[in-house]
């Protein structure tokens, strides 16, 4: 049987990262994607490769379409048709409402939106022509609660839960399940802009669980509904220690 192949964009490091490596040893294929520091996503390919497990990596900017289709093109000819998606790429920058700029809104929504509407549509193909398949959006506790500071990221945040469970509504009948996760407070690169100061203080103060979340545990989330939770389309999974109960 063909090694299943998954698709896990912004995966160079952080919560991309450790999806990546979760998923290659639970045995699919992983095509790595980045859109800088490519020699961060060579040094995990080629440490999962030691390991005996199959990794490609292909930098693409996932907010352009061309290049994601190129990349979906490369990931087929190198190690199959995509049979899961995990649209993971992410940016996040806060700012004060009345400083926000059309063009910052814009380059959120290119990319923390537009790239999963992008890979989405680039791997669709195969997946309805399987009558199988499956895409994980990674969301965010701000696309479920609105955040002083967040506006613009929260608002993309928002927008891929409600294209998530829209596609999956779409897309059920034709064997393709579609669901979200969202991480709370994880510690990666992004989050290091808050500050230690704040970081342990929302551990102590506001996260019920009293710790920062790590990129493991989002991908163990991914894993679950992607090889387990063969009953479950259109969710949104919250992955907060408890952040919002
Ligand atoms: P990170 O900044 O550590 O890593 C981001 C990754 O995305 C990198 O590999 C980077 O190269 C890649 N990337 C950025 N822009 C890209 C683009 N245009 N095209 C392709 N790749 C691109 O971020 P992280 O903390 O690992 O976050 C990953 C995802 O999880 C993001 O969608 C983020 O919004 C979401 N998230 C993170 C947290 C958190 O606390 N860290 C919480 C909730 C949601």
């Amino acid at each position: 049987m063909r090694q299943k192949v998954a698709l896990v964009t912004g995966s160079s490091r952080g919560i991309g990262a450790a999806i990546a490596a979760e998923l290659a040893r639970a045995g699919y294929a992983v095509c790595i994607n980045c859109i800088e520091r490519v020699d961060l996503a060579e040094a995990l390919a080629a440490k999962l490769r030691a390991e005996g497990c199959t990794a490609m990596v292909h930098r693409a900017d996932v907010s352009d379409r061309e290049a994601v289709f190129a990349m979906v093109r490369h990931i087929e000819d190198t190690l199959g048709p995509v049979d899961l998606l995990v649209s993971n790429a992410g940016i996040a920058e806060q700012r004060q409402f009345q400083d926000i700029e059309p063009a910052f809104w814009q380059r959120l929504f290119d990319v923390n939106v537009n790239g999963g509407f992008h890979c989405a549509q680039a791997v669709l193909p195969h997946m309805l022509h399987e009558h199988a398949g499956c895409m994980i959006f990674v969301s965010s506790i701000w696309g479920r609660h609105g955040a002083s500071c967040e506006v613009a990221y929260a608002s993309t945040k928002h927008a891929i839960i409600g294209l998530s469970r829209s596609l999956a509504a779409e897309l059920a009948p034709s064997g393709i399940r579609v669901n979200c996760v969202a991480p709370g407070v994880i510690d990666t690169d992004m989050v290091q802009v808050l500050g230690q100061e704040t970081l342990d203080a929302l551990a102590r103060d506001v996260i019920p669980m009293e710790r920062l979340g790590r990129p493991e545990e989002i991908a163990h989330a991914v894993r679950f509904l992607a090889d387990e939770a063969s009953y479950t389309t259109g969710q949104v999974l919250m992955c907060d220690g408890g952040f919002f109960i």
